[in-house]
């Protein structure tokens, strides 16, 4: 079996590709292991800036918020799980400060702005961060929890990990919420900022596979935590034919590139995406061979 056989393409996989193909490799395909740069490249690898730790925080919490929902009838309060997401947010970026992440990259939460202490971040803007992530976990509970809520527990759908299979390749889909309501499925999905449009089709490909729903069926809700506003996709047989075909097409590509190897991926001309790489410490762009390491 080729090492990257279980390569799963998402619209955050498609986006790094398109911003420098280099990215997309170390991020997604280049090994990790003992050797010395395999070893930091899985360290720099679970690397996360500041917004994404925010939303990656808000949305483990919502999962929590909606487990306590289905599990006993009603959710946690409000200010129980704004204290909790408080104090999680502070241990991690204590945590993260202090370097933990090199021992245990995997359990311990690591910030691209103190890896790289070059890319100054003022007190002044964590505590942004920190507003931004608890004020939207108090806009899901004013917005979207009610909307969840209206739903019998017999209508949710068991959204699983939201991979599906087509022609050959795998898609993953972020979905927060699922049910049924009459021949629709309507799909619910959060975040503090905006995913684009193949985030949105993804979801619907991944209800059109697993709950055997005609396109025209299929609604996808997306709320904008940060700002507190939704937006809802409801799809034609045609734009939803249109959709498959554009994603098809982009999972095709990047899934035939799985066991290409590293030179195979062009490194990005412009410096814009390396202003915010998590890979600067190992890319050629920067280092010699001896030094990547
Ligand atoms: S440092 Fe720049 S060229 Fe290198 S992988 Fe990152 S974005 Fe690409």
């Amino acid at each position: 079996m080729s090492p990257n056989a279980d390569f799963v393409w998402s619209a955050p996989a498609d986006a790094e590709f398109r911003a420098c193909p280099r990215l997309f490799w170390f991020q997604r395909l280049a090994p990790v292991g003992r050797e010395p740069r395999e070893r930091t490249t899985l360290v720099l690898r679970s690397l996360r800036s500041r917004r994404d730790w925010a939303d990656d925080t808000v949305r483990n919490a919502i999962r929590w918020i909606l487990d306590t929902l289905r599990k006993n009838g009603a959710p946690p309060a409000e200010e129980t799980a704004l204290q909790l997401l408080g104090k999680r947010l502070q241990k991690d970026f204590t945590d993260s400060g202090e370097g933990l992440y090199w021992d245990d990259p995997a359990k311990i939460v690591g910030l691209l702005e103190h890896e790289y202490d070059e890319r100054d971040v003022s007190d002044e803007e964590w505590q942004e961060v920190f507003e931004h992530a608890l004020v939207g976990l108090s806009h899901f509970y004013s917005s979207t929890l009610p909307e969840l809520r209206q739903f019998p527990s017999a209508a949710w759908l068991d959204a699983g990990a939201g991979v599906c299979e087509i022609e050959g390749v795998r898609i993953a889909a972020q979905i927060g919420a699922a049910f049924r309501q009459g021949d629709d499925i309507i799909i619910f999905k959060w975040d503090t900022k905006s995913r684009g449009a193949d985030d949105i089709n993804s979801a619907a490909l991944f209800a059109a596979q697993h709950e055997i729903s005609a396109p025209n069926k299929i609604v996808v809700r997306e709320r904008r935590l940060d700002i507190n506003e939704a937006t809802e996709t409801r799809f034609s047989t045609d734009t939803f034919a249109a959709a498959k075909t554009a994603l098809l097409a982009k999972a095709k590509e990047l899934t035939a590139l799985r066991d290409a190897p590293e030179k195979s991926f062009a490194l990005s001309k412009s410096d814009e995406p390396c202003s915010t790489c998590r890979f600067v410490r190992i890319c050629p762009k920067f280092n010699s061979p001896e030094s990547a390491s």
